[in-house]
């Protein structure tokens, strides 16, 4: 006897869609990608411009998929060729998306929250403010003179309250994501989590355990390229990084006296970089000056920031 595992002959009917994420630095959209999804994906830190790419994160779930785009910060100075390559990684983000979800650091607003609500404007997909870090909020009963301002400012199609970091009312914001999605088969297979390789990943962690470590100290002029990744006869990954920096003085600050600072951030980097692979690691990091590679398009080109993609 066969099972009949549809017996009303129902046809099933899958959404699938993309939405993008975006906001001034700083405001919790990596911490949003990652609760949405429920999977670290997307590094965050304390420091704004953590995240120079666009990286993908697809939630499948309830016959839904959404594939997130996670975009870098929105920048008014465009000065150095590091900043306008930033910009158009987060403006060709709107391109053919189904929604977007534009996040605010609370009752903050400035003028790059304008900014960004400009690049909106031309957008015709639906939008939601995402007022996030409502856990920091002390006078609870301005949030909502709060919301009837901003609700003026353009035409949202819904306005968020909530917490990245503890996580208050992310599934309310997804079930309202999935609404927005047209009918249509999966994009990508189920299992799918993000277009990141591993090699890239691991770049990040250490870039975000640096900035960790060394709070003010070192500013974006610091990049991390992956040398060698590879697992040896023992089962173990090595991996070569070297972190380029801009000045003798910051290398001298990043290795730490006795190698001290560098040694803590390969270890937690190690930490991190072992769960992400579920397997032994075994972590180099060399730091090279590379003089004004921010300046340089065709440097930047050569460490891996395509300006086409
Ligand atoms: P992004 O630059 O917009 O991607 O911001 P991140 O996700 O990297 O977050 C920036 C900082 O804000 C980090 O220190 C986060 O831990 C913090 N953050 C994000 N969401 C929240 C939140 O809901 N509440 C609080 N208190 N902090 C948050
Ligand atoms: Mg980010």
């Amino acid at each position: 006897m066969t099972e009949d595992l549809n017996p009303d002959n129902k046809e099933v009917t899958t959404h699938s869609g993309m939405v993008a994420i975006v906001g001034r630095p700083n405001v919790g959209k990596s911490t949003l990608l990652n609760h949405l999804i429920e999977q670290k994906i997307s590094i965050t830190s304390r420091k704004p411009q953590t995240t120079r790419h666009q990286i993908m994160g697809v939630d499948t779930r309830d016959g839904y998929q959404i594939i997130f785009v996670d975009t870098p910060g929105l920048h008014k100075k465009e000065a150095r060729a590091i900043n306008r390559y930033m910009n158009r990684a987060a403006y060709s983000a709107l391109a053919g998306i189904d929604a977007v979800v534009f996040v605010v650091d609370g009752m903050q607003w400035t003028d790059d929250d304008d900014l960004v609500l400009e690049k909106l404007r031309s957008s015709s997909c639906p939008t939601v403010l995402a007022i996030n870090k409502i856990d920091k909020f002390r006078e609870k009963e301005k949030l909502l003179p709060y919301i009837e301002q901003v609700s003026k400012k353009m035409n949202f199609d819904a306005i968020f309250p909530l917490s990245a970091l503890r996580n208050i009312n992310v599934k309310e914001l997804r079930q309202k994501l999935q609404g927005y999605l047209p009918n249509g088969d999966f994009i990508v297979s189920e299992d799918y989590l993000t277009d990141k390789s591993e090699r890239f990943l691991t770049a990040e962690i250490i870039r975000e355990k640096i900035m960790r470590t060394m709070g003010d100290e070192l500013p974006y002029s610091m990049t991390v390229s992956i040398e060698r990744f590879k697992p040896n006869l023992r089962g173990v990954v090595e991996i070569n990084a070297v972190v380029y920096v801009e000045r003798s003085g910051q290398k001298r600050i990043l290795i730490g006296s006795q190698g001290k600072k560098l040694k803590q951030i390969g270890k937690a980097a190690r930490e991190d970089i072992e769960i992400l692979l579920d397997n032994k690691v075994f972590l180099e990091i060399w730091v090279k000056i590379k003089s004004g590679w921010a300046d340089d398009e065709r440097t930047l080109r050569n460490l891996g920031y395509d300006s086409e993609t």
